[in-house]
C-alpha cells in the first residue's frame, strides 16, 4: 500500500506553525500541519490563550505578503508610542518616566496588537481553506524516523505520513526536538507572568505601557474596547508567590491591586478575564536543525515577555526557514543556511532579554538605579534611541 506522501509535516498549529504553513505554502511546498487541540473560539473558553501579541512592523510585512494581513486588520489595535515608566516601592512611586515614538523611525506605528486566542483562530480558518495545506485538528505529531531520503511520520491517532522535512512548532515542550533528541539550555527566575484582559476608566489611546518595579514589569497593551469600555491586555510579571497570591484574589481586591500597581495611568483598572500564570524562562534549542528537521518559535526559543520579542522572533525564524529551503526541503544545505541566519540572532536576544529581566526584577537599590539610569541613557541621546527601537524591531523580513 502507498504511504500518504508530503513535502512537509509541521508539528502544531499554533501563530507559528499556521503562518509557516502559509509561507511555506505560497512557495510551493505541499504541507501537512497537525495539532491535537483545536483553537479557542473566544477569550472566556478552556484554554484559549489569554496573551496578546503586539505584531512589530517587519511581522506586519510577512502577514501582507501572505495575504493573511487584510483577515487580521479587523481585530488590531495599533500602537502608537511606547511609555516606560520607572518606579520604585509599594505602592509604586514613579522616579521616571519617557515615551518613545515610531515616527522616529519614520513610522506610523511601532505595530499592531491581536489578542493570541483571535489570530490563532482567524487565521487557522484562513489555513483551513488554503490549497495545497491539510490543515488536522485533534491529531498530534506522536514520533518520527528519519532516513537520509525522509522521515516517517506517526501520529496521535497511529496513521503514517511521508515527509521530506519535519517542522516542530510545537511549542515549548515540543515533541518534536525530543523525538529528534535536541535538547535546551534553561534559564528559571522564580518568576510568573499573570496575563488577563483589564478594563480601564481612562482610553489607552493605543500607547502601550511598560512600569518597572521590583518583581518585574507590568505591561499594558492596547485592545478594541470591551462592551464599550477601554481594554488593554496585561503582562504582569511577579515573583512566584506573589504571582499565585494575585492569581487567587477575588476581582475587587485585585483591581486594587492592579489599580495601584499601574499608578494610575489608565485610571480605575477592573479584570474581565480569567488570569493565566506563564512561568517566566529563557529557553534556547542547543540546535535549530537536526536530520531532516527544524525548529521554529518557542520550540526554538522562549523568552521572558519584555518588549514583544517572542512571536515577533519566531516569525523571523519563519521568514529565514522559507529563504533558505531548498526544492528538497529538508536537504541538508538548507537546513544549515537557515541555522546559520538564526543562530546569532536568537542567542544575541535571549542574553540581551535575559539581562534585562534580571535588572528588572531586582529589589537591590544598586540595580534599581542602574534600571532608571539605563532608561534616561537609552532615551535621551538620540541615536541610541533609534538603535535600540531599531534593535527591538528585529530584521527586516526576507521572504
Ligand atoms: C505572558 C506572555 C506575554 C507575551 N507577549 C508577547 C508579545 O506581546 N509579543 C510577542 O511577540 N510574544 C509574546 N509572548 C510570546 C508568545 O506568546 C509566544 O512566543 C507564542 O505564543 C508561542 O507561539 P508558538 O506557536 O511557538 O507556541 P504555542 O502557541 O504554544 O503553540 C504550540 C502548538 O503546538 C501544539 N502541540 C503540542 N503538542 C503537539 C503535538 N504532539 N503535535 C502537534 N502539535 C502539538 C499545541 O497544541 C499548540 O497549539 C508572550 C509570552 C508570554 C508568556
Amino acid at each position: 500500500m502507498m504511504r500518504e506522501q508530503t513535502d512537509i509535516l509541521i508539528s502544531g498549529a499554533g501563530i507559528a506553525g499556521l503562518v509557516a504553513a502559509a509561507a511555506l505554502s505560497a512557495q510551493g511546498y505541499r504541507v501537512v500541519i497537525v495539532d491535537p487541540s483545536p483553537p479557542a473560539q473566544t477569550a472566556e473558553a478552556e484554554g484559549s490563550d489569554l496573551r496578546s501579541t503586539a505584531f512589530l512592523q517587519p511581522s506586519r510585512e510577512l502577514f501582507e505578503r501572505l495575504g493573511l494581513w487584510n483577515t487580521l486588520a479587523p481585530h488590531a489595535t495599533p500602537l502608537r508610542a511606547l511609555r516606560v515608566i520607572d518606579t520604585w516601592g509599594w505602592p509604586p512611586q514613579e522616579r521616571g518616566r519617557r515615551q518613545f515614538d515610531p515616527r522616529d523611525l519614520n513610522a506610523e506605528n511601532f505595530g499592531w496588537n491581536l489578542a493570541n486566542w483571535r489570530c490563532r483562530a482567524v487565521l487557522s480558518d484562513h489555513i483551513a481553506t488554503t490549497p495545497g495545506i491539510d490543515l488536522r485538528l485533534g491529531v498530534g505529531f506522536a514520533d518520527m524516523l528519519r532516513r537520509d531520503a525522509g522521515v516517517r511520520v506517526t501520529l496521535s491517532d497511529g496513521s503514517r505520513i511521508e515527509a521530506r522535512l519535519v517542522i516542530g512548532a510545537d511549542g515549548r515542550n515540543s515533541p518534536v526536538a525530543r523525538a529528534a533528541g535536541i535538547g535546551a539550555q534553561v534559564r528559571r527566575y522564580g518568576q510568573k507572568a499573570l496575563a488577563l484582559v483589564a478594563c480601564h476608566s481612562l482610553p489607552h489611546d493605543e500607547v502601550s505601557t511598560e512600569i518597572y518595579n521590583s518583581g518585574g514589569a507590568f505591561t499594558t497593551v492596547p485592545l478594541p474596547d470591551h462592551e464599550g469600555s477601554p481594554a488593554s491586555a496585561i503582562v504582569w510579571m511577579n515573583d512566584g508567590a506573589r504571582a499565585h497570591a494575585l492569581a487567587g484574589m477575588e476581582d475587587a481586591a485585585f483591581a486594587q491591586e492592579m489599580t495601584l500597581r499601574s499608578c494610575g495611568v489608565l485610571g480605575a483598572m477592573h479584570p474581565v478575564s480569567p488570569r493565566r500564570l506563564w512561568p517566566v524562562v529563557t529557553r534556547t534549542a542547543d540546535a535549530l536543525t537536526g536530520k531532516r528537521t527544524a525548529l521554529v518559535a518557542e520550540a526554538a526559543h522562549v523568552l521572558p515577555p519584555i518588549g514583544a520579542q517572542g512571536l515577533n522572533t519566531s516569525l523571523h525564524d519563519v521568514g529565514a526557514l522559507i529563504a533558505a529551503l531548498s526544492d528538497d526541503p529538508g536537504a541538508p544545505d538548507g537546513l544549515a543556511r537557515y541555522e546559520a541566519s538564526r543562530a546569532r540572532d536568537i542567542a544575541g536576544r535571549a542574553r540581551v532579554i535575559d539581562l534585562f529581566n534580571r535588572v528588572c526584577q531586582s529589589d537591590m537599590a544598586a540595580v534599581q538605579s542602574l534600571r532608571l539610569a539605563g532608561l534616561r541613557g537609552v532615551h535621551d541621546l538620540a541615536p541610541l534611541r533609534r538603535g535600540v527601537m531599531r534593535a527591538g524591531m528585529g530584521p527586516a523580513q526576507n521572504t
